[in-house]
């Protein structure tokens, strides 16, 4: 299997071509071209032939293959990767007022098991490298012609589950001669995996924490989502606390309204008694059906009183705008249905 050089960094690109008796600089050099998306090491027309052909020999450049863009009337795309081992990824690319956003995935599948998820139902197959994290991106900016200034990582995945990789993404997304994107523009969500919040404490990486909460009662979120066996919400909210006063930045509260589970006005008074010691904010998420689940969105009065018992309790809300809903924009919904159409197991 050929090494993907967007593995590597800067620093080990350049020493692992002087191990090869390369000139170290040839290191930069190839590396420009990696973050400019080219698919064949022939593009890098400034390296020689013969070094042109020793790398198409060992290594891929990290461009990643489109197997399949859904594009929405809203502007947003989706894109399907093929990793070519026989697994697909999805990426989401947004446009705001200030630019574009990426959501991308972190792991093929995910082991979480939150009941309303389609990345869940398509089960757990491996974690992605860093450089496939930032072959999403780099794909993407050559495809579209554009510069993706913000990144969440709150595609396919439990990105605390494959932390090391995630960190060093987060890490090559940030670096100047990466692809350059301030700590302030990068955010990762998790289910709440206490020990991953801890260890990112610790970092020291100004990126933005968001927690899917989803349910501000053990027992309920416990249904929902079975990692609050492990982590319940008041060891989170520790957890949370730690991160913000170690100089994280405002935490963000996913919550998505599930009609009739968690979007009654006892919720939304118990969801701001939880969170109001913290400086954070709540982004209410439109509930995506999913087929073979029960769960359907909350209708938008109930939206409406929800927002506004969290407002009244000093709570900021917002709520997502469905971007992309023509095109299933949902995370694991368009691999799911890719690996069904190959008749792969996973
Ligand atoms: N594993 C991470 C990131 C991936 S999911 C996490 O749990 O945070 C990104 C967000 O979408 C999470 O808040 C997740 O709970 C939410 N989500 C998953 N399925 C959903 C659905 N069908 N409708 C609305 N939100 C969903």
């Amino acid at each position: 299997m050929k090494k993907n050089l967007l593995d590597f960094s800067a620093h080990e690109l350049n020493l692992f071509m002087k191990e090869h008796g390369v000139a170290a600089f040839r290191g930069t050099q190839i590396r420009k071209w990696l973050y400019q998306g080219v698919d064949s090491f022939d593009e890098m027309t400034d390296i020689s032939k013969d070094l042109r052909a020793w790398l198409s020999e060992y290594f891929t450049t990290g461009a990643l293959k489109i197997k399949r863009l859904l594009k929405s009337s809203d502007g947003t795309c989706k894109f399907l990767f093929d990793l070519g081992d026989g697994n697909y990824i999805e990426s989401v690319l947004m446009k705001y007022s200030y630019g574009y956003s990426a959501c991308i995935s972190s792991q093929i599948g995910c082991k979480m098991g939150c009941k309303f998820c389609a990345s869940t139902g398509a089960g757990f197959v491996r974690n992605l490298t860093i450089g496939e994290m930032i072959g999403q991106i780099i794909t993407m900016n050559k495809h579209r012609g554009i510069r993706i200034g913000h990144v969440v990582i709150m595609g396919v995945g439990e990105p605390m589950d494959n932390y090391d990789n995630v960190v060093g993404f987060l890490r090559e997304a940030q670096a100047p001669d990466g692809l350059g994107i301030s700590f302030r523009h990068l955010a990762l969500s998790t289910c709440g995996v206490v020990p991953g919040i801890r260890k990112l404490s610790e970092e020291k990486m100004p990126i933005t924490l968001a927690i899917s909460l989803h349910s501000p009662f053990d027992d309920e979120r416990s249904e929902l989502m079975p990692v609050n066996n492990a982590y319940p919400i008041e060891k989170v909210m520790d957890a949370c606390r730690e991160y913000q006063a170690d100089g994280g930045r405002r935490i963000t509260f996913e919550y998505a309204m599930i009609k009739g589970i968690n979007d009654d006005k006892e919720h939304a008074r118990a969801l701001a008694n939880l969170v109001k010691d913290l400086q954070c904010h709540v982004n209410l998420i439109p509930m995506n059906d999913v087929p073979g689940t029960p769960f359907k969105k909350s209708d938008s009065v109930t939206v409406e009183v929800f927002t506004r018992t969290l407002e009244r309790m000093g709570v900021e809300v917002t709520t997502r705008r469905e971007l992309g809903k023509d095109i299933s924009a949902a995370c694991g919904q368009l691999r799911r249905s890719a690996t069904e159409e190959s008749g792969n197991a996973n």
